[in-house]
């Protein structure tokens, strides 16, 4: 009895606060690695520690115990080293709350966002028409120098047309994905890192894993047009819209371009995207059960909710803009919005 007295005691504003935070960052962790490979580790290092604690506590195995206490430090090192990729994505994603400092100094570029919106749903609509495939990036907030360099510099200024030169089958240049920065196509061919999820649609191949890999990564926002099916869909945080007809993806990317960090220098032109709170507020987007129009597949013709379509919770066209700004950009709500879907919260796969 006195000892709980003496517990309760302890207790302070600052010791609960400690509580919290390590509480926080554990769950945290937990949510970065749901549903990757590191999962499966951290279950297996879970075990070893539980065992060798039951084994150090009740049974009397030396040699077995030893053993066991052996292979902690070495987790310790290996650790590191298999997380990399999650450890790197969340200090990205941390770093981009520093985009909030940053913001005042970048570039100012007055380009306008419809002007772009609109001449990469020209071109995608002419590439599946084509029955071209073509993979565009358009930079947000995250620098994607790394994987500029993996291609060929181009520096033009983005038209429809040229980026159907580019994803023209006879041209050296259509294998990859083309890099767009402001207005300006910055590069062509470049390799992006594919995702790693093992529940994506078996349908999708690797051009459509490389827009989730790179939307997973960073805070770019890729399009797709497939050469199988001419279809056109769009990755945002790692999640992929997908059967978009040119007029939705034009307004989907405008949407999403068109806040102040979406685009950090592209001005947008301040038209309010439908600020009545109501589902899909992108100026005129289609609702989320709209925007996989034509699917003909998932629940398309029973009306039943549509994998494909936009995600209900988390995409930027089922929020009011000035939210979704905060929520899919370099902020620290993008992180924790991002954990969040670590965590099991993936709509749209
Ligand atoms: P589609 O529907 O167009 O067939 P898909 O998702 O089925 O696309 P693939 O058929 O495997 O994908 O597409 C292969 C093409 O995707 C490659 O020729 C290349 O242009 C592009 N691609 C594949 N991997 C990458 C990558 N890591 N980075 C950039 N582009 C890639
Ligand atoms: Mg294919």
């Amino acid at each position: 009895m006195q000892e709980t007295f003496w517990l309760i005691s302890k207790i302070t504003p600052l010791a609960v606060f400690d509580i919290l935070l390590v509480t926080l960052i554990i769950y945290g962790l937990l949510m970065l690695i749901r549903g990757t490979q590191a999962d499966q580790v951290v279950r297996g290092v879970l075990m070893v520690l539980i065992t060798s604690a039951v084994v150090g506590s009740f049974l009397r195995l030396t040699i077995f115990n030893w053993l066991l206490q052996s292979t902690i430090p070495a987790l310790l090192i290996a650790i590191p080293v298999i997380f990399q990729p999650e450890l790197r994505r969340a200090l990205e994603q941390l770093g981009r709350t520093g985009n909030i400092i940053n913001y005042p100094l970048h570039l100012h570029i007055t380009t306008s966002v419809e002007k772009l919106a609109d001449e990469l749903a020209r071109a995608c609509a002419m590439l599946a028409e084509r029955r071209y495939g073509g993979l565009i990036v358009v930079e947000r907030t995250t620098g994607l120098e790394d994987f500029i360099q993996t291609g060929t510099r181009i520096d033009g200024t983005v038209t429809a047309e040229l980026l159907l030169q580019i994803f023209y089958k006879g041209s050296p240049l259509h294998d990859g994905a083309v890099i767009i920065r402001g207005d300006r196509i910055v590069a062509a061919r470049c390799l992006l890192p594919l995702t790693e999820d093992s529940e994506l649609d078996p349908e999708l191949g690797t051009r459509h894993r490389a827009a989730l890999g790179v939307t997973e990564s960073t805070d770019a926002i890729c399009v797709v047009a497939s050469e199988e099916t001419g279809a056109i869909s769009l990755a945002n945080h790692g999640h992929l819209v997908r059967h978009l007809n040119d007029q939705k993806l034009r307004l989907l990317l405008t949407a999403l371009l068109q806040t102040p960090s979406g685009l950090p220098s592209m001005g947008g032109n301040g038209r309010a995207s439908g600020g009545n709170g109501s589902a899909s507020s992108p100026p005129g987007a289609a609702s989320s059960g709209e925007a996989a129009d034509g699917a003909g597949r998932e629940g398309a013709a029973t009306g039943a909710p549509q994998r494909d379509a936009l995600p209900q919770r988390d995409d930027a066209a089922t929020r009011p803009p000035a939210a979704a700004a905060w929520w899919r950009n370099g902020s620290l709500w993008g992180g924790i919005g991002s954990l969040g879907r670590r965590f099991g919260w993936r709509p749209s796969r």
